[in-house]
This record gives structure tokens, C-alpha cells and sequence, in this order.
């Protein structure tokens, strides 16, 4: 077991600084050349994998152009486009609606405040803080995804559960300069050291310092239980 900083704000330092060694390019996955198809991939890629993502819009973004276009695109030949996406039935239907509201209400530009993101069909918060800060270079949060709930746990940085909540604590500790890369930070080291079933805190930049590290930690914070 590591031993924890003595504040959570120092430990979420120590934690951007090492990582940010480790993981230098660290940065958004999904591709996309606008803002509409930020949006589009954002929503896709909830309970899914950005890789998967990546391979569905390519395709996708060349079929439709805009909002109209989506807008008007038929449930079922947009649904069809997106099968090999979890849940995409649903997405189709959020996408077709999300878009219809831009083009009604924003003459056909993504708007750029999080209660106009959030109000959009299939957009949460974290879908929102994704498209203020790639899409719009607004940075009102920290978009907390599966990889930064669990990592922020395991470190010891919160002792929340949920995504909100999570995020309302580290934007108390997390410098607001890093916001933005915290998130990328923990997506690289989650997927890449620290992952859900298996860390390898042998091979760990923050074993010294995290509080679950399975040297001689019996409990993984995340789980809240025994590793
Ligand atoms: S890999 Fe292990 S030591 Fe590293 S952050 Fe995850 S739980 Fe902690």
C-alpha cells in the first residue's frame, strides 16, 4: 500500500504531475472534424468503446452531412448505420432529436453553454463538459467518465460514488489549469496500467502513493472491497 499525501489537493497534484510524465500526448481519442460530429461521437461512445467509435463514425460522418441531415435521416436506415454500436437504437433516436433542436433552435450550430448542451436528447453532463471544452475551448468542469471515477477512488481522492458528486470534489483539489487533462490522464493510465480487473501496480507511477496499490493494500477503493 502507498502512502496517500497529506491532502487531497497535494495528492491531486502529485497525481497530474506523474502522470503527466508518463503520458505526455495525452488527449481525446475520438475523431471527428467539427463540432456536430464531436457531439454525434460523444454520444456514441457512452457504455462503449472509443475504438469502436472511431471505426463506426468514419463511415458515418461521410453519409451525413449537418444536422439536417440527421435531422431527417429515417430511425431505422440511421439506426442500421449504427449497429455494431451498444444501445444504438437509442443513439439513433438521440441523435435524430438532438439534431432536429439545433436546427430548430440553433440555427444548425452546437450551442455552447452546459443548460443548452445538457437539454439536447442523449446529453448528460459529461457528454456536455466533452463538447464545451474540445468543441468550444469552455472549460466549466471535469468530465468524469468510467476510468476517472474509478481512478480518483483508488487514489484516494474522493470517497464518492457517483459521477457528479466525484466531480463537484475534484474540481475542489484538481488545479483548474488541469481540468481538461485530468480526465485524459486517467483514461491513459486506466486503460493502460491501472484497469478495472486486473492493475498492475507492480508496474504502477503512483504505487507509492495510492492507498489500493496490491502490494499490501487488502481493499481496492474503487470496489470499496477486498482485491
Ligand atoms: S495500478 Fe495499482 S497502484 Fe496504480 S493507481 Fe491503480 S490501484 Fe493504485
Amino acid at each position: 500500500m502507498g502512502t496517500p499525501r497529506e491532502t487531497r489537493t497535494e495528492q491531486a497534484e502529485a497525481v497530474v504531475d506523474r502522470l503527466e510524465e508518463a503520458y505526455p500526448d495525452s488527449t481525446i481519442s475520438l475523431r471527428y472534424s467539427d463540432r456536430l460530429e464531436l457531439l454525434i461521437a460523444v454520444i456514441l461512445s457512452a457504455q462503449c468503446t472509443d475504438e469502436r467509435v472511431n471505426q463506426e463514425t468514419e463511415q458515418l460522418f461521410e453519409t451525413y452531412d449537418g444536422p439536417e441531415a440527421y435531422a431527417n435521416a429515417p430511425q431505422a436506415e440511421l439506426a442500421e448505420a449504427l449497429n455494431s454500436i451498444t444501445y444504438y437504437n437509442n443513439k439513433a433516436k438521440y441523435i435524430r432529436s438532438a439534431c432536429e433542436t439545433i436546427v430548430e433552435e440553433y440555427d444548425g450550430e452546437v450551442p455552447d453553454t452546459m443548460d443548452e448542451l445538457t437539454d439536447l436528447s442523449g446529453v448528460g453532463r459529461k457528454t456536455a463538459n466533452v463538447v464545451l471544452q474540445h468543441g468550444h475551448d469552455v472549460v466549466e468542469g471535469i468530465v468524469v467518465d468510467t476510468h476517472v471515477q474509478r481512478l480518483s477512488r483508488r487514489l484516494g481522492l474522493t470517497d464518492e460514488e457517483y459521477p457528479e458528486p466525484i466531480e463537484q470534489e475534484l474540481m475542489e483539489i484538481v488545479p483548474e489549469g488541469y481540468w481538461q487533462q485530468f480526465t485524459h490522464l486517467c483514461i491513459d493510465h486506466g486503460r493502460a496500467t491501472c484497469t478495472a480487473r486486473n492493475p498492475d501496480c507492480a508496474d504502477c507511477v503512483l504505487a507509492d502513493i495510492c492507498p489500493s496499490e496490491k502490494g499490501d493494500s487488502e481493499v481496492d477503493l474503487a470496489a470499496g472491497e477486498p482485491w
